[in-house]
């Protein structure tokens, strides 16, 4: 039985050869104010980020996922000619993260999952006989973190529980997958289009343009969606990821779980038309009667 090793880690490039543990392998590491190397892994960044850290962050910052890709990211080729990724943009003319303070880092509770995994790195990997995917880690060990010279001790499972990643790795197994899928379709699935790979970025980092989009009526004409998972898919970034995950699966990989409209042009216009008036009138209803009790609206 052949193994696929893919590296589909949202971490730079380790100095040390991946080892293949398992969360129950031991980690002696500890990160603590005071520690002589603090902020030094935060001066010299290169910080892959997920589309969870992507919603994380720009909740934090309140800004749209446009705002935040344009003013905090830069874009990256994972594979050549392959799908993107996106990494924290350091400080102007230099390294150093530009959430980084003298006290550490001023967006802790939503900092990225590279961050919260350092400096434990994940794997993800996929039998060419399986369909899921399965998790190792590997121990990055690099001169300037003392962090490694700690007394303390844990598994990497206790580690990645304290650091909060287990939520994040749910929230980021579909873009994983899809991945890991590219990677090991390799030229059998041949080049992706240019606009295959667009969609790929629009829908994995760029979550507001994607809500847009799947409250478009060109979208509306080409997929039927009941109204319900509609409505509950576009107020929540997070439900809207995991569609966007299903989506790709069926545009770029033919994985179809979205059900498409088959009736002609004129007559998908006219549902979608009536579908979107309908959720309409449902929200400006459901607006008056929160007024009506001084409640918060989501404009769907
Ligand atoms: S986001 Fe926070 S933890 Fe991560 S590199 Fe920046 S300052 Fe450091
Ligand atoms: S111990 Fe390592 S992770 Fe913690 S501040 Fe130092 S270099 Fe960064």
């Amino acid at each position: 039985m052949s193994e696929l090793p893919i590296d589909s880690s949202p971490f730079p490039q380790s100095p040390v050869t991946p080892e293949s543990l398992e969360g129950d392998a031991r980690l002696q590491f500890q990160c603590r104010k005071g520690i002589a190397c603090w902020n030094a892994c935060c001066s010299n960044i290169d910080i892959a980020l997920t589309p969870v850290d992507i919603v994380r962050l720009k909740q934090r910052l309140g800004v749209a996922s446009w705002e935040f890709l344009r003013d905090y990211t830069v874009p990256y080729e994972m594979e050549k000619d392959g799908i993107a990724g996106v990494k924290l943009k350091p400080v102007e003319g230099g390294t150093a993260c530009r959430f980084m303070n003298p006290e550490g880092c001023s967006v802790y509770e939503d900092r990225p999952t590279a961050c919260r995994y350092y400096p434990v790195a994940l794997l993800s990997m996929r039998r060419q006989d399986e369909v899921v995917d399965r998790q190792y880690y590997a121990i990055v060990r690099e001169d300037h973190c003392l962090g490694h010279q700690e007394p303390r001790t844990q598994t990497i499972d206790e580690y990645r529980a304290e650091q909060g990643v287990v939520a994040y790795d749910d929230l980021a197994r579909g873009w994983r997958q899809l991945i890991l899928k590219k990677k090991s379709s390799g030229p059998t699935i041949g080049k992706p289009s240019k606009r295959s790979l667009e969609l790929f970025f629009m829908t994995c980092y760029d979550v507001d343009r994607f809500r847009s989009f799947v409250a478009s009526e060109s979208f509306g004409q080409m997929f039927e969606l009941p109204d319900e998972e509609l409505r509950d898919t576009l107020v929540d970034d997070y439900a809207l990821l995991q569609f966007g995950y299903r989506f790709l699966r069926q545009v770029l990989f033919g994985e179809v779980s979205i059900p498409m409209r088959s009736d002609s042009v004129e007559q998908r216009r006219a549902r979608v038309h009536e579908q979107r008036a309908r959720l309409e009138r449902e929200a400006a209803e459901r607006l008056a009667s929160e007024d009506d009790e001084g409640g918060a609206y989501v404009d769907i």
